[in-house]
């Protein structure tokens, strides 16, 4: 598929209803369905991109495909500048997601933007595709963010001066680290704002939750011609960019001889809310030669639970690890897979749905958990694990790894080999978790703030942490705001005032 040719149209519906169709743009700008369910093509699985188109051309040229294929109403021009808006100098490599050796397998470097996340390959598209899509509506669309430390920052970065848009983050003042707080609170842009809120993360969620569903609010900002938004990990906006990794690593693998073309290739993903590891999945459907998907997962490892026995059981205590992005027990975009395994079953999605939010559990039947198995695997890792697997994989191999790539790579290296190559997705820099990572080492944190342990580290390994992260310490704290609760809604407001 190249440019310009014309594709199918891919509309988009509920999972759990067809009565209303929307186009991708219109999806991407209202994030979840009226509904409650995600929003699906059923194109998905009836374009193809030729993996040796794929193989023979760069980063951005795939990115173009693959946003071509699945957001048909985008012209190829606006495909085209988004993308090159998207992974430009704010990624610190040419290649965006390059890939390089770990052993025997691959390690898929997906944490090269400015925030040294793999939310940042999804977080820079999306804000460049919602303002094409509200062009000539002439109302500000704000964003509303509640993290508990990485997505924030990601968002920040997306959003920054992106014209007609906003941004405002809620973070649980004092319960990130310090190094998480300090890139939010020195996030430049004219349009952004950053608040720390008296309470936990969940407190935060909860009250941006509050603030989309509070009529008074929505028709103030609407009669001063703004609307809310979210930037949460379910739009398909944020799902679609994340494919092209997938394609291209397979082409780095072509291009490196690792492979020869037609030949499968597994995948080992550190999961929490299942929308990296689904966009394995599309990856697949749309005619990459994917082996197996295996979703690695902490110590929350309802996943694993859920892909053995076929019970997805939330019922649960929370853990706090030293992975906390995969710390999650309800991973909103399985329900896209189970649309898809069952045929575009929604009454039966729609069924599951409700279970899980009242009873906390649904069970899927043998023929639907046949089909899940046919492409996913599971494995897990405890905390222990994972500090073991950062040591080892310094000692053996001298590269180091973060607390969520290594849940990856430690399921990665307890799994038997298919006789495939192996690509293990690496999420975050290890600089951004200098603490967690220096103490894998065996050295001792006490009494050493973020800065400290990133200079031990760096001294550990004689490998320089990124720019983005040691730059902080002379950056200038541009958002000291801490809130209560019950003042976050007048701070949106306010923020939209400034703004719009
Ligand atoms: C968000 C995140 C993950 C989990 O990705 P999902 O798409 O939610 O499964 C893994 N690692 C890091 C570093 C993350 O920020």
């Amino acid at each position: 598929m190249s440019q310009g040719v014309p594709t199918v149209e891919t509309l988009y519906h509920s999972t759990r209803s067809k009565d209303e169709t929307v186009t991708s743009k219109q999806a991407i700008l209202a994030g979840i369905a009226p509904d409650g369910g995600l929003y699906v093509s059923d194109q998905l699985g009836k374009v193809a991109i030729d993996p040796a188109h794929i193989a023979a051309q760069t980063y951005h040229a795939t990115a173009r495909d693959v946003l071509a294929a699945l957001l048909s109403d985008y012209t190829a021009d606006e495909i085209a500048t988004c993308v090159a808006g998207a992974y430009g100098s704010n990624f610190d490599t040419p290649a965006v997601t390059p890939l390089t050796p770990l052993g025997g397998d691959w390690l898929l470097e997906l944490y090269h933007g400015p925030t040294c996340a793999f939310k940042d390959v999804a977080l820079q598209m999306l804000p460049r595709l919602m303002s094409v899509a509200r062009e000539g509506d002439g109302r500000g669309v704000m964003i509303v963010t509640a993290t508990s430390g990485d997505t924030g920052k990601a968002a920040l970065e997306g959003f920054a001066d992106v014209p007609g848009t906003g941004v405002t983050v809620f973070y649980p003042h004092g319960k990130v680290s310090d190094i998480q707080q300090l890139q939010m609170a020195t996030q430049r842009g004219a349009n952004v704002a950053v608040a720390g809120i008296r309470g936990t993360f969940d407190d935060a969620q909860t009250q941006v939750k509050r603030i989309f569903a509070d009529a008074d609010v929505n028709r103030r900002l609407a009669d001063a011609g703004t609307v809310l938004s979210s930037a949460n990990s379910i739009n398909v906006g944020r799902l679609v960019p994340q494919v092209t990794y997938y394609m291209d690593a397979y082409a780095q693998l072509v291009k490196r001889g690792a492979i020869a073309l037609g030949d499968a290739v597994d995948y080992f993903v550190p999961t929490g809310n299942f929308g990296d590891v689904l966009a394995g999945y599309y990856a697949k459907q749309l005619g990459l030669p994917v082996g197996r998907l295996i979703v690695a997962s902490n110590t929350n490892k309802v996943l694993t639970d859920f892909i053995e026995t076929g019970t997805y059981d939330r019922r649960r205590e929370f853990v706090k690890t030293i992975s906390p992005s995969m710390d999650i027990l309800v991973s909103s975009n399985l329900e896209r897979l189970l649309y898809y395994l069952t045929d575009g079953d929604c009454e039966r999605v729609a069924a599951w749905m409700a279970d899980l939010s009242t009873k906390g559990v649904y069970t899927l039947p043998i023929d639907v958990m046949d089909r899940m198995r046919e492409t996913f695997a599971c494995g897990y890792a405890t905390d222990d694990d994972t500090r073991e697997t950062i040591r080892t994989t310094w000692e053996r191999e001298r590269v180091l790894i973060d607390p969520h790539t290594a849940v990856g790579v430690c399921v990665a290296e307890r799994r038997a080999s298919e006789g495939r190559q192996r690509v293990c997705l690496s999420t975050a820099d290890p600089y951004k978790f200098s603490a967690d990572v220096l103490a894998a080492l065996g050295h001792s944190t006490e009494g050493m703030d973020g800065f400290a342990c990133m200079d031990a580290l760096q001294e550990l390994t004689g490998m320089e942490a990124p720019v983005q992260l040691s730059g902080l310490r002379t950056a200038p704290v541009l958002h000291a705001d801490v809130c209560n609760q019950d003042e976050m809604a007048d701070f949106v407001e306010a923020a939209c005032a400034r703004i719009f």
